[in-house]
This record gives C-alpha cells, structure tokens and sequence, in this order.
C-alpha cells in the first residue's frame, strides 16, 4: 500500500505519517450525533470532513471500516453526570415514546447526510443496542479496581487511574488544574471525587429508558458507548479515532482513561478533531437565535439567511477551510462560495468540448501531483481547491485558445476532476443532475406537452407563464420545427 497521507494527531500534537495496524486495512470511529434535534450546521462539519478522510482511504485503495455512532441514551442536559437526558426530555415535551424522537431525528439526520452527498458508514451502531457490552465493560473495570458502586451507580475511579496514567492528556487539562478549578464535593454527592464520571446511572424513579443491571435499573453514562462500540467493531487498538474539538473534553479524555484501564492499553492511534463553526463571528446557539438547521439552510427559510444554499454549496463551503482552523457562515462568505463551485462546475463540463491540438502546453501530470501533495498534508482541502482551480484557468484557456492540449492531455485532465472534485471531495453538478434523472426528465416533458397544449388554445397567458417559471428552474423550452424541447440553462 503506497500512501504519502500524513495526518495531524491531536494526542501528540504534531502531524505523523499515516501507517495502519494492519494493512491494507483501516479502522475509523467518529462520534456521531445523540439524536434529539434536527440536524444543523454543527453537525454538517464533522460530517463532510471525515467523509472526505474516509473517501480518500478509499480513494488510496485501503479497505476501510467506518464505524459512526447514534447516541441514543445517555447523553444527559450540559454533557453532565445530572440532569435530564437530552433525548427523554425532549419526549416529554413532544409527548412521544424517547425512541420515537430518537427515530424522528435519526431520519432527519440520515436525509441530511445524503443530501450532503456524505457516504454511509460501514455500521452505525446505538448506544441502546449495546447496554449487555456496556455492562460487560463496567464490570471489567470494577475489577480492575478503577471503578467503584455507590447507591446503585458506578462512576469512574478518575483519582485511581492517574496514580499510572495520565488524564485529560488530549485536552491538556493536568489533574492539578483540574482540582483547582473544579469546585470541592458537597456532602451529599456519591463521587469520591468531583471529577469522577458516571458509568451507570441509577434511574430515578420517573425516568423511561432504563435496563437491569447488576448495580440497578438504570442507564450507561455517555462517553462508555464509545469505548464499548469502538473497540467492539475495530479491536482494542484501532487506526483513526475522530469527532468535533467540543468533544475533546471530557468525553474523549474519559473515553481514553476508560479504554485504557479496562483493556491495558491506548487504543487510539490517531485523534483527529475539526474546529468549530461560527456564524456571523459568534458562536452557534439556540439561545444567540442564530441556530440554522441543514433544512433551514438549504430552504432558505431563517430569518438570517437571504436565500437558499444548496447542499453542494455547503458542502464546498465546508471544503474550502482547512479542518483544523475555524469557520465561520456568513451569506457574504456562502454567496462567494456558490460562484466559485459554480465556476469549477461550469469549467468541468467544458472539458468535453475543448479542441485538442497535437501538442499540449499545460502539464497535466504535475497538476495531480501537486493535488496529492495537498490532500495528503493532513487533508489540506483549501489548497487542493485552490490547484484544483489552477486547472479551471488551463480549461478555460484552452477554450479561448491561449493554451493547447493534446487529446490524451484532455482526458488526464478530466480524470483528475473526476477523481479529486467528485470520488474525494464527494462534490457533484447539481444542476447538471436535474436534468439526468429519469422522473424529473418525464415531468418536464409532461409539462412542455401541457404547454403546448394550452398554447394551442391560444392561452399565451399561460404558455408564457409556464415558460417563465421552468427557465427561473433553470429550463429553457426551445420551440423547434418538429415540436417543443427542452434543455438545461448553462451554468
Ligand atoms: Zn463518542
């Protein structure tokens, strides 16, 4: 397996040379989303950016399992050990079973991941379907000594467990910091100390998702699901571990310590974390009322938003920050972001009409090695695109005829878009698809012929009408001698 992919790990804080355990093989675990709210822009990053990070795995040949989780239990109000679970409260309030939310949004999420052209994962397990594991798990750590049971909950021996280990490594929370900043215990908590996390919650007597358990009816802390369900599906040790840098801490630093006390070993080889969204500056929050979902996005319809962006623009929109540095939404910033995919889109289907001359003067070759070379510097998709319109000035170069290329060239060319735009980046010609699929082709028809019809009848309020709005759709009818036609705007 040939692969220059160098990636940043967050643990070690520098970028290294990604080496598999066992290649050709690949692991990848990401947190996935606890699903009580439809999905929104928060949820768009983490998405496309290990999308992109699988899809180049694949790209480079490696047979990846992609394991992403639903969190679906656990999950308690300002990640915390108290409180109402997110997904139980929301029940509540909407008067419906915890598992019909957990439906109810799993559906909207999944619309959304393919709306954002976002590959699935190989196996996307719940936190509910793994209670029997997640046992088996505190069980292991109690005998090990670094957990403990009081009034039917277990917690985390978090003092224990850095007498050898060292907690809070990857967030860079030193113990000492932590005890000075975290407030001393008040007599009537059950931790042995205020840093302690919960594995098994004791279920009050109104709560609805519990299980039996040899410690009580309850319900397993949040960051045990992804100990459990990433060493279950990828082996104690395992290649790439990802998720959001709000995910840091605690819940990787507990994932971390859990993992390593139960099994005696670290088993993430590589942490990969993507930076935060802002909007307009300021951070996402229902409380600030700039919280955009993905449908409110690409419907356009929030009071901050002055028009639609598709999901292909968000998507690109996405791809054009690096990972690891911070984004921020803005109309302005989306509205750039649609010319220049609408650019790169428009200079794609030009590749099949450019004129190939007996010798090129463009290299083609050294365009796709300097896109490698971007893409595997710690998944540098901002300078990718950035060569990537290199090869838009050439096309449409060539198309003015300032610059030449040989047919071989041209079909070089349109490979590399092919490969880099389409099967790594996951982007694709919206437009162009309307147009391509079969149902759409039929209705349009249907409704070129109903236009004839009523243009027959001499109804050329209507005939207009429908002229108009098909070409605001992007349809141009073209009246021709044999009968109407259609055909979709250029970009
Ligand atoms: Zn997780």
């Amino acid at each position: 397996m040939q692969s220059n992919l160098v990636i940043y790990n967050s643990l070690s804080r520098q970028k290294e040379p990604f080496k598999p355990l066992h290649p050709p093989f690949a692991g990848l675990y990401v947190c996935g989303p606890t699903v009580y709210s439809d999905a929104h822009l928060g949820h768009a990053r983490p998405a496309v950016i290990f999308d992109l990070l699988y899809r180049y795995l694949l790209h480079l040949g490696y047979k990846v399992r992609y394991v992403r989780n639903i969190t679906d239990v656990g999950h308690l109000e300002n990640d915390s050990d108290e409180g109402e679970d997110k997904i139980e409260k929301k029940a509540r309030l909407e008067h419906l079973e915890p598992m019909e939310v957990v439906q109810k949004y799993m559906n909207t999420f999944h619309r959304n991941m393919d709306q954002l052209n976002t590959l699935k994962p190989s196996i996307e397990p719940r936190a509910s379907g793994h209670i029997i594991e997640q046992q088996e798990f505190i069980k292991l750590l109690i005998n090990k000594g670094y957990a403990y049971e009081v009034n039917g909950s277990v917690y985390f021996d978090v003092l224990k467990y850095n007498e050898k280990h060292n907690y809070g490594k990857l967030s860079g929370r030193v113990l000492e910091e932590l005890q000075t900043s975290s407030r001393a215990l008040e007599g009537k908590e059950e931790k042995r100390s205020s840093f302690d996390f919960a594995l098994w919650k004791k279920a009050a007597p109104e709560h609805l998702m519990r299980w039996h358990s040899p410690w009580s009816a309850g319900f397993p802390g949040w960051h045990l699901e992804c100990s459990v369900m990433s060493t279950k599906y990828l082996g104690d040790v395992f290649d790439i571990h990802g998720g959001g840098m709000d995910l840091q801490f605690p819940h990787h630093d507990c994932e971390i310590a859990q993992s390593a006390a139960a099994l005696g070993k670290e088993s993430v080889r590589y942490w990969m974390h993507n930076n935060m969204i802002t909007i307009n500056g300021q951070k996402m929050a229902r409380s600030l009322g700039n919280f955009i979902t993905l449908d409110q996005l690409f419907s356009g319809d929030h009071t901050m938003l002055e028009k639609p962006y598709s999901p292909m623009i968000i998507r690109f929109f996405i791809l054009q920050a690096h990972y690891r540095s911070t984004i921020d939404f803005s109309n302005e910033a989306l509205q750039a972001a649609e010319k220049g995919f609408q650019k790169l889109m428009k200079a794609i289907e030009t590749i099949p009409k450019l004129k190939h001359s007996a010798k090129s003067t463009i290299d083609v070759i050294n365009l796709r090695k300097k896109c490698y070379k971007s893409i595997d510097d710690d998944l540098n998709s901002p300078k990718l695109i950035s060569h990537l319109f290199e090869g838009v000035n050439y096309i449409n170069q060539v198309n003015d005829g300032i610059e030449k290329l040989h047919h071989k060239s041209i079909n070089l060319l349109k490979g590399l878009f092919d490969d880099f735009v389409f099967s790594i980046m996951g982007l694709k010609n919206e437009k162009a698809e309307i147009g391509d699929h079969e149902l759409s082709k039929k209705l349009i028809n249907l409704i070129v012929k109903l236009r004839q019809e009523v243009k027959s009848k001499n109804d050329w309020k209507t005939s207009d009408k429908i002229r108009q709005e098909l070409n605001q759709l992007g349809i141009t009818i073209k009246d021709r001698k044999d009968g109407p036609d259609w055909e979709m705007n250029p970009l």
